[in-house]
């Protein structure tokens, strides 16, 4: 099948504030281009400090309110008429996330399967969220309620824009809150189209506006602004840092959903046929630009030539290639990014650590694409930055471990701390590795398991800290309040 040029108002140049296109304030857009071919298809507007300011006091009036004013029910209604609208709008859609990031026709699917499945998740949680009460005081009644923020601010990558969009802008409207969004400027044509669709399934005007920008500009000004109250930030952990300092210049609360460098721990009793080709798959979604990304194979020393030896039959099978073709694996986003991932690897071979195994790309990909053959290195020393750093690309780093108490070594021997999985046919041994690996997620004979919509995520460590997902995503966007009632 061909990929379809997006849609006049999907692409267009404008930012979104009161549910409607407006001209941004200084009217300069940035180029989009497509990651397979490497030209560009549409423009975006470039958003900056005065649009954000408009999107921040346009949530304002939402939050206090036709937004503020509806019942819990009501706004999940809302999200609800929005998660069917994303299925009935699936092929357009999918057809320009694909286009937007370069991932095959099949995963940009999946995506807007997802997402519509975080409206459905959050729409059906919204008037299912409530306080306790708690005993306390002889004569005094003592209780909790959840209460909106007001404003939210949300910042999130390119890697998955119609996921991150579900993932954080449903949870937190689903709270009550009213949204400022911040899409990514190298990949964000679905986001800007799902606010039209939040817009078609009832959203009042402000209760989110999409400010698409540069990092530097758009976000920046958002991150910092004092009419927000809280941000929920996905991205690196260099300007999750920078946003974490914004938040606390305004004495306001953040997450930080951040990198990764998460490890499959292979014990040697595992079932090499069910884990090998999850852990392939793990490595080459999205072409490696996954935090959840399964970097870091670590393998029992007694099995290592053996899976070594496996990975030499079946990663030379491994095609990249452009969206419509539907390969393993798509270009990856920039030249830039590619020009990153391939320095890992020249660095690697300067080094001399052994390439295991390389896949390839398909002949139909365009030479201005940014394709990459994904590569399998190992044993990879494990103060290599193959082995330390996140490579945000289709490269694994297989690494050897003599017992139980080095592979928990290993795997904590990392800044990051988001996923982790647990191979072994031994449920104990398994249950007690996995216990002890300092990440926010853990999956034992398994990984990544369905996207797990309604599983609570987020890091420790460098990866970042608050949860989205599951119902926990509810509590970040919200403030406890505690009412004490004196009645004798
Ligand atoms: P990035 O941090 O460069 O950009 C993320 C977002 O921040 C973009 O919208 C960008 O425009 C914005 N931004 C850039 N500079 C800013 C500034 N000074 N102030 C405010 N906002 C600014 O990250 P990236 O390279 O686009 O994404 C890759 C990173 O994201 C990887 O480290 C990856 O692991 C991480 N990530 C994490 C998760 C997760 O859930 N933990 C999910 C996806 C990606």
């Amino acid at each position: 099948m061909n990929i379809a040029t997006p849609s006049p108002v999907a692409a267009s140049d404008g930012v979104f504030i009161d549910n409607a296109w407006q001209p941004s304030a200084s009217g300069q857009t940035i180029e989009v281009f497509d990651p397979a071919t490497g030209t560009a298809f549409t423009r975006i507007a470039a958003g900056d400090a005065a649009d954000i300011d408009a999107a921040v006091a346009s949530a304002r009036r939402a939050f206090q309110g036709a937004w503020g004013a509806l019942t819990a029910t009501e706004r999940g209604r809302v999200l609800t008429r929005a998660s069917v609208l994303v299925q009935e709008a699936a092929d357009e859609l999918s057809q320009l996330e694909a286009r937007d990031t370069g991932k095959p026709i099949s995963q940009a699917r999946a995506d807007i399967q997802a997402t519509a499945r975080y409206l459905e998740f959050y729409g059906g949680a919204a008037d299912k969220v409530h306080g306790d009460t708690i005993p306390f005081l002889p004569g005094h009644f003592a209780l909790t309620e959840h209460v909106p923020f007001g404003v939210t601010g949300h910042i999130i990558p390119w890697n998955y824009p119609a996921q991150m969009f579900g993932r954080t802008i449903a949870a937190s409207l689903a709270m009550g809150n009213a949204c400022v969004l911040k899409p990514a400027e190298e990949a964000c044509l679905t986001p800007l189209r799902l606010a039209e669709i939040l817009r078609e399934a009832g959203l009042p005007a402000g209760a989110l506006n999409c400010v698409p920008g540069y990092g530097h500009q758009a976000g920046a000004a958002l991150a910092g602004h004092p009419g927000i109250d809280f941000v929920s930030f996905t991205g690196s952990p260099e300007i999750g840092a920078a946003v974490q300092i914004a938040a606390a210049g305004n004495h306001i609360g953040c997450t930080l959903e951040l990198g990764g460098k998460s490890p499959q721990i292979l014990f040697e009793d595992a079932d090499l046929d069910l884990a090998l080709p999850i852990v392939m798959k793990a490595i080459t979604q999205n072409a490696g630009q996954t935090c959840s990304a399964g970097a870091r194979l670590l393998v029992q020393q007694s099995i290592l030539p053996q899976v070594i030896d496996r990975l030499k039959h079946s990663f030379p099978s491994l095609i990249a290639g452009p969206q419509a073709g539907d390969h393993d694996l798509g270009p990856l986003i920039s030249a830039k990014q590619r020009g990153r991932v391939q320095g890992f690897c020249d660095q690697a071979d300067a080094d001399g650590v052994p390439l295991i195994a390389e896949g390839r790309i398909d002949a139909s990909a365009a030479a201005g694409g940014h394709f990459i053959a994904p590569r399998a290195y190992g044993p990879v020393p494990r103060d290599h930055p193959l082995a330390r750093q996140e490579v945000f690309g289709p490269i694994l780093s297989v690494m050897g471990f003599v017992d139980e108490a080095d592979a928990i070594a290993l795997a904590n021997d990392t800044e990051y701390g988001l996923v982790a999985g647990v191979w072994s046919r031994d449920g104990s041994r398994a249950i007690r590795v996995a216990r002890q690996i300092m990440v926010g997620q853990v999956f034992v004979n398994a990984y990544g398991a369905g996207g797990g919509i309604e599983l609570p995520f987020g890091g420790m460590k460098k990866s970042g800290h608050g949860r989205e997902k599951g119902f926990d995503a509810l509590y970040e966007f919200a403030a406890t309040r505690t009412m004490v009632i004196r009645h004798d």
